[in-house]
């Protein structure tokens, strides 16, 4: 071995031969070497590598002994390929990707095995996996989708002042027949690895477009539904296109619906406030979610010029016990003010944030301490409930 990371061969030398532990995979980068496997005593040439090939990665992948020798034909110069290198990257890559790798090689490794008259594993226990698992996860979620199972809570926003619900905010809910409750992040994540993200959110849209005519009937002109869209639609103009029509359709009006983009899964600014532009041409609002979590949150209030924003429950939950959240708040508010933005805080887990949080300013909550996410038939009790409060004749006058 001239280094750690290059091997030289002469014409004859076996690189690795049939049967030896795994150490290296190979690139070939000069010369010529001839793959061959040993079939009834005989060695049989499988095939002939030239430079830009790349050897022994297989049984580096599944950690198994040697199945061919390799044998330089002429003078050669390897790159020595490390496990770790190879190793870390499939532990990186996507369950489902790894998976089907997994059983390509599986199935190839069973292929061998049967060609030498060994016994082999039946095809099924292959492919219990993380990935073939997600895949029929999606699968299920697809027929839920289709089904109409897939459960839309709506948690309400208040107006501090006067504890009026300003709107609500539309978050999914999938109980899994097996599995239980998934969490919609989990759901969230799976989704946006296909398109399938894009039916889970007109999904979402198209059933809390629905229910918004019924709480409307209830609740003040300017109530509205808040809808967490991926920032994966911010590619093209399709979600937005799609919701105007659901929109149409349902005869609602666009400027009752606010869009939530998360901030943290915000990129592209330029992309994004072409999109936010085409958004709010069209008439929704939009709304900056777990503000303060990005790398740019500053550049997200002056450039995209949301309607509103989310402070993150991380700023709010400390609040009783630091300071120094209040200058934090405080300043978030101010500077929302001047830039005409309206700000809700969230994470108002117990009533002592609530009186802290009106305190500072603030005018708008959501948490706990105010509200639960709740079903439609909830919210519309506790709207008519309300509607009824105040259109009652006080008992006491
Ligand atoms: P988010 O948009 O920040 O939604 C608020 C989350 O905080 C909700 O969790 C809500 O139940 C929870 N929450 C509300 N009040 C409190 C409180 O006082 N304290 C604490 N600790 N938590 C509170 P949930 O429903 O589990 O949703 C998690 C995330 O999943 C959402 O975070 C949102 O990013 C995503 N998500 C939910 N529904 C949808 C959807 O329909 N589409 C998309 N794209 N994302 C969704
Ligand atoms: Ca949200
Ligand atoms: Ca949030």
């Amino acid at each position: 071995m001239t280094d750690n990371l290059h091997l030289e061969k002469q014409a004859g030398d076996v690189v690795f031969r049939e049967g030896d532990p795994v150490d290296h995979a190979y690139i070939l980068e000069k010369g010529a070497i001839e793959i061959s496997v040993e079939r009834g005593g005989q060695s049989v040439v499988i095939c002939e590598l030239g430079p830009g090939a790349i050897l022994g990665e297989m049984a580096v992948i599944d950690q198994a002994t040697r199945t061919a020798t390799a044998k330089a034909i002429e003078d050669c110069r390897l790159t020595v390929v490390t496990p770790h290198q190879i190793r870390q990257r499939i532990e990186n890559a996507d369950a489902v990707i790894r998976s089907l790798m997994n059983i390509l090689l599986k199935r190839y490794r069973v292929e061998l095995a049967r060609n030498r008259g060994f016994p082999v594993e039946a095809e099924s226990a292959l492919l219990d996996s993380a990935g073939i698992r997600k895949i029929r996860l999606e699968n299920e979620l697809k027929e839920a989708l289709e089904a109409g199972r897939i459960q839309v809570m709506y948690q309400p926003i208040f107006r501090l002042a006067d504890k009026s619900i300003a709107g609500v905010e539309a978050l999914l809910r999938w109980d899994h027949p097996d599995r239980g409750m998934i969490p919609p992040t989990e759901l969230v994540r799976l989704t946006e690895e296909t398109d399938l993200f894009v039916h889970l959110d007109l999904y979402v849209l198209g059933t809390a477009i629905k229910s918004l005519v019924d709480f409307r009937a209830r609740a003040s002109d300017d109530f509205f539904i808040s809808i967490n869209v991926s920032v994966k639609h911010t590619r093209n103009q399709d979600f937005l296109n799609n919701a105007r029509s659901i929109c149409l359709a349902t005869q609602q009006d666009v400027h009752n619906i606010m869009l939530e983009l998360t901030e943290s899964a915000l990129v592209d600014i330029q992309q994004l406030s072409d999109w936010v532009q085409d958004a709010k041409t069209a008439g929704f609002k939009l709304c900056v979610d777990d503000f303060g979590t990005g790398f740019a949150s500053l550049e997200y209030l002056t450039r995209i010029s949301p309607d509103v924003i989310k402070v993150d429950r991380s700023f709010v939950l400390p609040l009783p016990d630091n300071p120094r959240i209040a200058s934090v708040l405080r300043g978030i508010l101010h500077l929302a003010d001047d830039l005409n933005v309206k700000v809700i805080a969230e994470g108002a887990e117990t009533t002592e944030h609530v009186d802290l949080l009106w305190g500072l300013g603030y005018d708008m909550a959501q948490g706990y301490a105010l509200g639960h996410p709740l079903t439609r038939a909830q919210i519309l009790d506790l709207l008519t409930d309300r509607q009824f409060r105040e259109t009652s004749p006080d008992p006491q006058s």
